[in-house]
């Protein structure tokens, strides 16, 4: 099956579950009580988000909120990842950052399943210039939990 590379689908793309998040993000909101921060910059998009991160004693992230602007693609990236890390232990986290950044540079493998909702990014794969816009939130994230105090730019981490 050929695609039309230079005309992107744009409705397998923006699926519905993508374009909610987009439109009303979970967890756009500053955190009380934050002990693991980071930002980041997409500047070939314009993307940028500020991660703020409640991490408990046992290594669990509790809560965690972002504040930042950008396109569909990176702000639902940033809603569903707070949704999909809440709760998670950090180990978890890193491990599902895994499978999703797999899933959006190499589309849909083996791993599709275990990611659930998140694979509704998996379109994303199709187009390189959005894959940055969906794994921000997820380098920042990390960055954040690893406490690297630098600004994350998608244009200094590995794809
Ligand atoms: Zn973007």
């Amino acid at each position: 099956m050929t695609r039309m590379i230079d005309e992107p689908d744009v409705r397998e793309l923006y699926q519905e579950f993508i374009l909610d998040h987009s439109k009303s993000p979970r967890n756009r909101r500053i955190l009380p009580v934050a002990n693991r921060t980071g930002e980041g910059h997409n500047p070939l998009c314009g993307d940028r988000i500020a991660l703020m991160v409640e991490v408990d004693g046992g290594g669990v992230i509790k809560d965690i909120g972002f504040q930042g602007q950008g396109c569909a693609i990176s702000t639902a990236a940033a809603s569903t990842m707070t949704e999909a890390v809440k709760g998670k232990t950090l180990e978890e986290a890193r491990e599902l950052f895994e499978r999703f950044h797999r899933l959006v540079t190499g589309g849909a493998g083996p791993d599709i399943d275990s990611l659930g909702k998140l694979s509704a990014f998996r379109g994303v794969a199709e187009f390189p210039m959005r894959v940055k816009c969906a794994t921000l939130a997820w380098h920042t994230l990390q960055a954040a939990l690893e406490g690297e105090s630098e600004q994350v730019s998608t244009e200094r981490v590995h794809e």
